[in-house]
């Protein structure tokens, strides 16, 4: 008496019920049908090939354990996959996966599809409108609108090589990374809102990794996670912002990592941001990680004076309003942090000045920043002094306290003694502490050096004088 395949598979879901939870098993075996039954061969049928592909990463030893059980040594499960239609959505065909056992042990063997199928991107169907999907991007982030500078270089110029031809560079995935509020969102947006401009048949969306989340549970809920992969794989440009949160969901980091890889492969373009460098992302897959680090990570820094100075012209210029130079440059030395905290103080200054009908001059912002930044009422230390000259010399304050005589650091160095003996309170000896264990006597002489060099030198004498009113925008 021999069993139908309908008769065996009721006994292997059984034994499939017990060994995962409810959820589970209503989402991956409940849409499984048998087929057939030939021989040793069972053959079900699965609503996908990402539904198969991920029967075989999460449960491949528990089907093979269960149809041996039931079917005894020698048994084999062959696929059935269903791939939507050209005409994207009337009656699914079925194609069937073929299958080869080249082993005679008694494993069951379970048969994974192999090129020459007729299984080739089964999502990429002509039929299918693609201009349905809305970007979700916000058109205010452009390239044009995002400064350059040293801080964002290589990062700005891999976002517009990646617009430029996406999917066609080597920078795939493109991986942003950076502290908060310096422009990471600003720039993937940007990629994207290039692409959707200059190439109209390219689908792009952005999308959070917490948004992706929740639609991606919500997909479970619904049991449409085949919809779910199905409607991300067909996307040309997909933009993932602050994948840190993904970290600790494996089912969504799985869930990630399949539609990572086929868009890759089918030559799709990925840009991801992130707080941190791929290396630092805790609870996150290594086959992820290892993903993420395939393209071109570039980071994102704390911009410099220059760029945030030229970041305030930009959006007073966007924005249509006149700020004084001492004023630009006072805000842009005092919000040394991030470019939102930046934009913050611009719309407080702003708030302030139509409110009270007053023209916002130095001393306004003064007053108005002063709740803003809480540093703005520190006295001047030593180190503020050294970080504002080595800010402006461009290096770092170590090799103020090096031995280093090369010309220019010299220079630095005494000029910045200099402004120590005479804004702080600070003695000669805690001066020269403050420089690498000098003593009272090198302070003296640095004075010295700058005072005689204001006398003969007019460039010199401008360099102290312009660091003298950066001293004072901000300290006095
Ligand atoms: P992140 O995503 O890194 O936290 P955002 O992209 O949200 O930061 O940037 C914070 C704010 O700063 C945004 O309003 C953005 O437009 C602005 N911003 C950041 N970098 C720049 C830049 N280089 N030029 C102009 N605006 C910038
Ligand atoms: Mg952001």
């Amino acid at each position: 008496m021999t069993s139908t395949h309908q008769e065996i598979w009721e006994k292997c879901l059984a034994i499939i019920k017990d060994n995962v939870n409810t959820q589970s098993f209503k989402t991956w075996f409940d849409p499984i049908v048998p087929v057939k039954l030939e021989g040793k061969i069972l053959t079900i049928q699965v609503p996908s090939l990402f539904f198969f592909e991920w029967l075989e990463e999460h449960y491949v030893s528990l089907l093979k354990k269960t149809i041996k059980k039931e079917m005894g040594p020698g048994a084999k499960l062959e696929y059935n996959i269903i791939v939507e239609n050209s005409s994207g959505g009337t009656k699914p065909h079925t194609i069937k996966v073929p299958t080869q056992r080249n082993k005679s042990d008694d494993d069951l063997e379970i048969s994974i599809p192999t090129s020459g199928t007729s299984i080739k991107n089964p999502f990429i169907i002509p039929g299918i409108k693609k201009v349905n999907v809305d970007s979700q991007l916000n058109a205010a982030y452009s390239f044009s609108n995002f400064i350059e500078g040293d801080c964002n270089r290589l990062a700005r110029s891999a976002g517009q090589a990646v617009a430029a031809r996406p999917g066609g560079t080597s920078f795939n995935p493109l991986f942003i990374y950076g502290g908060v509020g310096l422009g990471k969102t600003h720039l993937a947006q940007a990629i994207g809102n290039q692409v959707k401009e200059n190439l109209k048949n390219k689908t792009v969306l952005y999308i959070t990794s917490e948004k992706f989340t929740s639609q991606f549970v919500e997909s479970i809920k619904n049991n449409s996670i085949n919809d779910f992969v199905n409607f991300y794989q067909l996307i040309d440009l997909l933009i993932v912002d602050d994948v840190q949160f993904f970290a600790n969901k494996d089912k969504t980091q799985d869930i990630f990592f399949h539609i990572f890889n086929h868009l890759q492969q089918n030559g799709k373009q990925l840009v991801l941001t992130s707080d941190r460098p791929p290396k630092d992302l805790q609870g996150l897959e290594e086959r992820l990680l290892s993903r993420f680090k395939w393209g071109l990570s570039a980071d994102i820094q704390i911009p410099d004076f220059e760029t945030r100075y030229a970041i305030m012209e930009h959006k007073m210029y966007a924005d249509g309003i006149e700020l004084s130079k001492d004023v630009i440059e006072y805000v842009a030395y005092t919000m040394t942090g991030n470019v939102r905290e930046l934009e913050g103080a611009l719309i407080s200054l702003l708030a302030h000045s139509s409110l009270t009908r007053k023209e916002i001059d130095l001393q306004l912002a003064k007053d108005i920043l002063k709740n803003f930044v809480k540093q703005t009422t520190k006295e001047l230390t030593i180190e503020h002094i050294q970080k504002l000259v080595c800010d402006h010399f461009e290096m770092p304050v170590d090799l103020l306290k090096s031995k280093t005589r090369k010309r220019h650091i010299v220079q630095a160095r005494q000029i910045s003694m200099y402004f120590a003996k005479n804004f702080t309170r600070s003695s000669l000896s805690n001066i020269g502490k403050h420089f690498g264990g000098r003593d009272h006597s090198t302070v003296i002489h640095a004075c010295q050096t700058v005072q005689d060099l204001m006398q003969t030198d007019t460039r010199f004498k401008n360099k102290v004088i312009e660091l003298e009113k950066l001293i004072n925008v901000n300290f006095k």
